[in-house]
């Protein structure tokens, strides 16, 4: 019986990758990895390394989580060393918590291995820190994927009254929607918004706006996933802090 280490491939950028990550990929058996986690990572791999792969192609959906739970755990029974490689960090909305939950209750022993979330780094990327002194004294990361008109939200709308900064993962198809309820719960219509895709890779875009204006602009930049959303006075420092040109 093996061990599996749940593992953040961190956002895109290969240097983001933990020195604790690098190192177990370089001794895993077997890597189960996903469409976010950067693929020349595999190539860290020792030889004779097994690849499986369970994210989503163009359209076809994802295995369903109780499938990839028993795919991990059936590689922990014929290998030693077991590495679940997934995009950003394994616990930030990466379902690495369900993943160990089923390795546990079957008895496998597992690491997490934190990774560099999207949620910062991307926006670090573009020049935009999620706090900054004066501007913003906390931030919260949120799931965007969950249609927010939908009857019983989990999603906490009331509570975005705040001045702080908001990160939406997995919103870009319902970032409409997303301003819309966030102008309905109050939020003024030139809150700046920024929406980053394929942050710290060399195909990185930005562009921002406000709540009114940002669907546009992002339908007109022709916007790519996986993208994610900030929403906050803290997108007004963009222009001061950008480190990276974009290529147009
Ligand atoms: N566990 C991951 C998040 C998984 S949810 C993490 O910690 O980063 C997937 C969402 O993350 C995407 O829909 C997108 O919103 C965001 N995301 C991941 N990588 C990104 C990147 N390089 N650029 C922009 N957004 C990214």
């Amino acid at each position: 019986m093996g061990k599996v280490y749940l593992t953040g491939a961190g956002p895109g950028d290969i240097d983001l990758l933990t020195v604790k990550a690098l190192r177990v990929v370089r001794e895993a058996d077997v890597i189960i990895y996903d469409r976010l986690a950067n693929p020349d990572i595999l190539k860290e791999a020792k030889e004779g390394c097994e690849f499986v792969y369970v994210g989503k192609e163009d359209g076809r959906h994802t295995l369903p989580q109780d499938q990839i739970n028993e795919v991990i755990y059936q590689n922990a029974l014929k290998h030693d060393n077991v590495v679940r490689l997934k995009g950003g960090d394994p616990l930030v909305f990466g379902r690495g918590g369900e993943e160990a939950k089923y390795l546990k209750e079957r008895g496998i022993p597992f690491e997490f291995i934190p990774g560099v979330t999207s949620a910062i780094s991307v926006p670090a990327y573009a020049g935009i820190p999620v706090t900054h002194r004066g501007v913003a004294v906390s931030f919260k990361v949120v799931t965007g994927h969950e249609a927010p008109n939908k009857e019983h939200s989990q999603v906490d709308w009331e509570s975005m009254k705040a001045d702080e900064t908001i990160v939406f993962l997995m919103g870009l198809h319902n970032l409409r929607n997303i301003a819309k309820n966030l102008m309905r719960i109050g939020r003024s219509p030139d809150t700046p918004v920024a929406v980053i895709s394929k942050g710290t890779t060399p195909e990185q875009k930005s562009v921002t706006g406000t709540l009114e204006t940002i669907g546009d602009i992002v339908k007109e930049a022709g916007i790519q996933t996986p993208a994610l959303i900030v929403v906050g006075k803290v997108v007004e420092l963009k222009p001061h802090l950008e480190w990276i040109t974009e290529k147009e």
